[in-house]
């Protein structure tokens, strides 16, 4: 199922998807004047993301997406092919949309540097990436985008894009 049409599902859950967040997380150490996080009180994936399940109103079945996805989707913002969306918290379980920004992978990495918290779950040299950034190298080269393209899009080398489309690294990633 495609981004668009989940998110028409999700704008009309939004009252569920609101009943599992605390308005009152904490509030980020690194920068007091974000105010406070709102945490979500769900499922966390592997990377620490918030887990949310769109309804599929036909068949009762459900799509599992990123909580902080959903959240800066449904406020009406959009995000630019090859971009992810970024906490300002570093706080990934965080749904506030003030505390997230569409950002590139390489981005993530220098912004997380400059707080000083790299994200967990990421080695500290530059080839590493996330599970979702390899689903978007693959998905990127099936479409057709060269390789320098994509490895530029997402802050890695061009022998490092090729190790990922070729399942030499991430084998098991589906
Ligand atoms: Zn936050």
């Amino acid at each position: 199922m495609s981004e668009a049409e989940w998110l028409k599902f999700a704008e009309k859950q939004m009252d569920r998807f609101r009943r599992h967040v605390d308005l009152r997380g904490p509030i980020p150490s690194h920068n007091q004047a974000l105010g406070c996080c709102h945490k979500w009180l769900r499922g966390v994936d592997k990377d620490g993301y918030g887990k949310f399940t769109v309804i599929v109103p036909w068949t009762s079945k459900g799509v599992c997406v990123r909580a902080h996805r959903v959240a800066f989707l449904v406020s009406g913002k959009t995000i630019p092919k090859g971009c992810l969306v970024l906490h300002k918290c570093d706080n990934e379980s965080c749904v506030r949309v003030s505390h997230l920004y569409a950002g590139t992978q390489k981005q993530n990495r220098r912004d997380a540097i400059r707080r000083g918290n790299v994200p967990r779950g990421e080695a500290h040299h530059a080839a590493s990436v996330t599970g979702e950034v390899v689903d978007f190298i693959r998905r990127d080269r099936a479409a057709g985008d060269d390789q320098r393209t994509v490895a530029s899009r997402y802050g890695v080398t061009r022998s490092h894009v090729y190790l990922i489309e070729t399942r030499r690294t991430w084998k098991h990633r589906p």
